[in-house]
């Protein structure tokens, strides 16, 4: 079937109509992503609950942690209730769990959603399902979430409002690095297109998405680049952030979003990683590759997860024995091809 222009295929269809039958007029349903939320896990929740609001459904934000404030200027007055997130979920009906299909990566609310009777999945990453049993939007090969969130209200007929398709547009943005990165397919162009006829305005979502940096963003970002080290025979680089870093500069986890893209854009790097402490003394690496190397597997070997190209895990250790884990592991994988 065609949507707004867009194809959409019958496999992704079926799975909307499937979680369209688990949602019912006047229920209540929770909307939920992975801990630190980024731009794809908070756009097709606020699309989401715009759409559901418009079915006549009760919908609320119940996220792990709270949203960037980078984030704040799509969110609509009361939407957000991630200050009471277990409860939200414990009292819903449907829980829709956004961007992540692993319950781990859903911090303290890994038991709420657990014990709930009916969980959706909406989701792109490749990493294995861990969540409950229910209607699942899964697909791998989707650029971001928020396009399988498009996908599901062109299936079901839902119509796409302006909010909405601002809200689906940052998700799209910042999951394809302002479509920059290798997820950026002649389809999510097409979407973007889409989105852009329902009246999304560009430079405003730029402005506000990537051009509102507080000033310790930047001098945070400073301060880790001057930790960068270069390994130019095995095309390895990464920068670590200083402990304390994000305290002295009144900066959050937001804040390093992007920032691991400095070592990867260095001419011959095929993997870049950054090291950061995390809550509960743990050690968080994000991994970012070039050309053929696989970072998802890497980081399942730790028991991470998330793509080919972009891809986490976390830690428990010294920061120091950490890093020369994963460094070793990084080198012996990068050696072998
Ligand atoms: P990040 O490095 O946090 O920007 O994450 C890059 C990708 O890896 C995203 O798709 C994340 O969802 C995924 N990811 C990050 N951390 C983890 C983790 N600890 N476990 C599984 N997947 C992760
Ligand atoms: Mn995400
Ligand atoms: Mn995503």
């Amino acid at each position: 079937m065609t949507t707004n222009g867009v194809s959409i295929p019958p496999e992704r269809a079926r799975a909307a109509q499937a979680i369209a039958g688990i949602l019912q007029p006047g229920g209540r349903v929770a909307l939920t992503t992975h801990v630190n939320a980024d731009g794809d896990g908070v756009g097709s929740e606020v699309a989401l609950w715009h759409l559901l609001r418009a079915r006549g459904l009760r919908a609320g934000i119940a996220n792990p942690t709270p949203i960037p404030e980078r984030f704040d200027f799509l969110l609509p007055p009361g939407a957000d209730r991630s200050d009471r997130a277990a409860k939200e979920i414990e009292s819903a009906d449907v829980v829709i769990v956004l961007d992540i299909s692993d319950l781990g990566r859903l911090g303290d609310l890994q038991g709420a959603v657990t014990h709930s009777h009916a969980v959706a999945c909406i989701d792109h990453h490749v990493s294995p399902a861990s969540l409950p049993a229910g209607p699942r939007l899964v697909a791998p090969e989707a650029s971001a979430t928020a396009e399988l969130v498009f996908d599901l209200a062109g299936a079901l007929g839902w119509e796409l409002t302006r909010d909405a398709a601002r809200a689906l547009y940052v998700g799209i943005l910042t999951d394809t690095g302002a479509f920059r990165f290798a997820n950026t397919s002649p389809r999510v162009l097409r979407v973007a297109g889409a989105l852009l006829e329902r009246g999304v305005d560009p430079e405003e979502i730029y402005e506000a998405v990537y051009a509102s940096a507080p000033e310790g963003r930047i001098r945070l970002i400073a301060e880790v680049l001057q930790t960068l080290v270069v390994e130019p025979d095995v095309g390895l680089a990464w920068v670590t952030v200083p402990p304390d870093a994000l305290a002295r500069h009144h900066a959050t986890p937001d804040d390093l979003d992007g920032l691991v893209e400095y070592p990867r854009s260095i001419a011959g790097v095929r993997l870049a990683l950054l090291f950061r402490q995390i809550a509960n003394g743990r050690i968080k690496v994000s991994f970012r590759s070039m050309g053929a190397v696989d970072v998802a597997e890497l980081a399942h070997q730790f028991g991470g997860g998330g793509h080919q190209k972009a891809a986490g895990a976390s830690f428990e250790g010294t920061p120091a024995d950490v890093q020369e884990q994963v460094l070793e592991a990084a080198r012996a994988y990068l050696r072998r091809r």
